[in-house]
């Protein structure tokens, strides 16, 4: 499933904050529109790859980036509705991705360790 090793790379960055928190209580994504991510089916994964772990029963928030791409024809940036949709301005099939395609974690909230 798609959907379980991304969420097994999230709890490894999650675990990265091992070092200065105790516990993460809340975890907010954010999903890029071509990432072809299927929030509740990451929220699942997420719910038991989590478990055991610092951020086990920590609440899930999900937030979506729309795409967005640069014509390489005539440098026009524009949210394309799906990989295929030509440039607007000069109908070019030739374009880079600025956004869209990620999936990042865009803050957490968590108990810190006591000094
Ligand atoms: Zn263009």
């Amino acid at each position: 499933m798609h959907e379980l090793s991304i969420a097994l790379e999230v709890v490894n960055l999650l675990e990265q904050q091992a070092a200065i928190l105790e516990r993460i209580t809340q975890v907010n994504l954010a999903i890029g529109a071509l990432s072809c991510i299927e929030p509740e089916a990451l929220k699942t994964a997420l719910e038991v790859a989590t478990r055991g772990t610092l951020a086990e029963g920590a609440r899930l928030t999900f937030e979506f980036i729309p795409a967005a791409a640069r014509c390489d024809d005539c440098q026009g940036e524009f949210e394309p509705d799906s990989r295929i949709e030509p440039c607007p301005l000069c109908g070019s099939p030739r374009k880079t991705w600025l956004a869209g395609q990620e999936l990042r974690i865009r803050s957490l909230e968590g108990v810190a360790r006591p000094d």
